[in-house]
């Protein structure tokens, strides 16, 4: 498909599916979504819409909304707006939230109190970010604590640009949350390094294997040379999954990746179990490992202390 027929698909494709569905959201038993794509810093493709028309969505925004309503188990109301949508009154109408950010968001302070206190404490409430996600709130401000707690990792570069195929470790492919991705998986996209990565708190489902991710570029180990790819906690009674992936629109169309966000969501929900128990274990093992790869395969590594 050219590169112009493909946008106009997406044209056509937003059209017909960019109605807000606020009465679709009030159909019985379907979660409601609320999906952030807003960009503070670095705009990512996956999360731009057309310049010319607002209204028209991006394509992680065109592929959440169709994959609600394929599975019939969501609706995805998309927003660019934290200050407007990201309050305690508009998250009254939400079960998720999902975040596809960059950058420091204009989240008033009590919003977001009320978020990491009372609203994600909740059963049945939930936190999803993909990729840049990671890249919000990431300068070194002790205000901004709370959102690295919540993420999970704080981006500090990518060796692993976009057109790099990556060979992902599933940690534990009968998790319901990873089991689309079998036990390996492997795909083009852009794979972060993170900094605030606090084993402790996480259950890491997925890393990247060095034996199969090659890269010419500068593996940076200030903060270890493990690089996890996507984890689950739970936040009292509510829940998170964090996922790396989507930098490229066309991880919006992946199989797995959008059967691990159905997956994610119904976990959410209560529907299907997933252990959240940390497993600080794993990404030790994972550490020890990857030092020992980048050395047998000749990774250019610098901080390695
Ligand atoms: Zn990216």
């Amino acid at each position: 498909m050219t590169r112009l027929s493909f946008g106009l698909t997406l044209i056509f494709t937003a059209m017909l599916l960019a109605v807000p569905s606020a009465k679709a959201a009030e159909k019985l038993g379907a979660t409601r979504i609320l999906f952030l794509t807003q960009s503070k810093g670095y705009v990512h493709g996956s999360v731009k819409r057309n310049p010319q028309d607002a209204g028209q969505l991006a394509p992680a925004e065109v592929a959440m909304i169709q994959l609600g309503q394929q599975s019939g188990l969501f609706d995805c109301d998309c927003t660019q707006d934290a200050a407007a949508d990201f309050t305690k009154e508009n998250l009254q109408n939400y079960d998720i939230v999902a975040f596809y950010t960059t950058g420091e968001l204009p989240i008033a302070a009590a919003d977001r109190d009320y978020f990491v206190n009372e609203w994600l404490k909740t059963k049945g409430h939930g936190w999803i970010g993909f990729h840049s996600a990671a890249d919000t709130y990431r300068t070194e401000n002790p205000e901004h604590s709370w959102y690295w707690d919540i993420c999970g990792g704080t981006f500090i570069g990518h060796p692993w640009g976009s057109s790099r195929r990556v060979t992902l470790a599933v940690h534990d492919p009968s998790h319901a949350v990873a089991q689309p991705f079998g036990k390996r998986f492997e795909i083009q996209d852009e794979i972060y390094m993170y900094n605030h990565w606090n084993p402790d708190n996480v259950r890491v489902l997925m890393s990247l294997d060095y034996a199969g991710s090659p890269t010419d570029s500068t593996v940076n180990a200030k903060y270890g040379t493990h690089v996890p790819v996507a984890w689950v906690r739970s936040w009292g009674d509510g829940k998170i999954y964090f996922n790396n992936l989507g930098h490229r629109p066309e991880t919006w169309r992946n199989p797995a990746f959008m059967a691990s966000i159905t997956q994610a969501v119904k976990w959410i929900r209560g529907d299907i179990a997933g252990d959240s128990t940390p497993n600080p274990e794993v990404s030790r093992a994972w550490e020890a490992k990857s030092r020992k790869d980048v050395k047998e395969y000749g990774f250019k590594v610098e901080n390695l202390n």
